[in-house]
């Protein structure tokens, strides 16, 4: 098992904002008292934005010249988010040479689409590391969103793909308010405030089966973990032990895998995460 993550990633804080450099630091300080090895990335380049995002978006969190209450103007902001990228790039890398790998960076991304971003995202992560591999020849891709919000960056960026199947288990009503149905490759499952490990765990066998039949070459996990009952931001009730059983489930798929970081903000997300990677690898 391969942890990709930097200490750089702790560096910027928006005042009281829930995505906190606390979320990645003390899950990397956790992971390491428990003996996980863990490996630095390199920032992606702007040509690797650019395979999933337009010139126009890239350039304004480059230049910081944008406004939106979700998503804080902070210095240096482009450098933290290419490194995040490049995190995810690393990974997959690592997936593909056969280690299980886990991407432990932020800001996240699922919620960037190709021109805008949003929910705490600038740049898509997961759909540049996805990008990358089918640029490579690797094959079909899976990409299974656990986060308790709609990955709706990820679904527009691969709507119509044949070549990647996006499956997403969600609350809903919640934001962005999207993900109500499934959409020729997006199967989209919501799940209401409430729903508890086993009705979860159903639902993520549907998904998995879904995946099985797309018979991909690889699976890339969007992994939140504000689906957990303590999670301040919403109402899906799993246990930490939940975790290992989710990640043990995607196991039994067999292939090759790795997973990002999305969300997570209480203050067991240390433990939320060591739980999956105990059942992933
Ligand atoms: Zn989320």
């Amino acid at each position: 098992m391969k942890i990709v993550t930097s200490k750089t990633c702790w560096e910027y804080r928006h005042d009281a904002h829930p995505e906190s450099p606390e979320r990645v630091k003390l899950v990397y300080e956790y992971l390491s008292d428990k003996s996980f090895s863990f490996l630095e990335p390199k920032p992606c380049t702007e040509t690797d934005l650019l395979t999933v995002h337009t010139k126009l978006m890239v350039d304004k969190v480059k230049t910081g010249n944008y406004a939106d209450l979700d998503i804080p103007i902070i210095p240096r902001i482009y450098d933290y988010a290419l490194l995040s990228a490049g995190g995810a790039l690393l990974t997959a890398n690592e997936a593909v040479r056969g280690n299980v790998s886990f991407c432990l960076t932020r800001p996240p991304g699922h919620h960037a689409t190709r021109s805008h971003f949003g929910g705490f995202c600038y740049f898509n992560n997961i759909a540049i590391a996805v990008k990358s591999l089918l640029k490579e020849g690797k094959g079909k891709i899976a990409i299974l969103d656990i986060d308790c919000h709609h990955g709706n960056g990820t679904q527009s960026i691969f709507q119509g793909k044949e070549d990647v199947l996006f499956v997403s288990l969600h609350q809903s009503p919640l934001y962005p308010g999207s993900g109500l149905e499934s959409v020729k490759n997006c199967i989209n499952l919501p799940l209401p405030a409430g729903t508890q490990e086993k009705d979860y765990l159903l639902k993520l066998e549907e998904a998995l089966i879904k995946i099985k039949d797309f018979k991909p070459a690889i699976i890339a996990v969007s992994a939140g973990f504000d689906t957990y009952k303590a999670d301040p931001l919403t109402d899906i009730l799993l246990d930490t032990f939940t975790y290992t059983k989710i990640a043990s489930m995607i196991k039994e798929l067999n292939l090759p895998r790795f997973a990002l970081l999305e969300g997570g903000y209480s203050a067991d997300l240390p433990e939320c995460v060591y739980r999956f990677l105990l059942g992933f690898e």
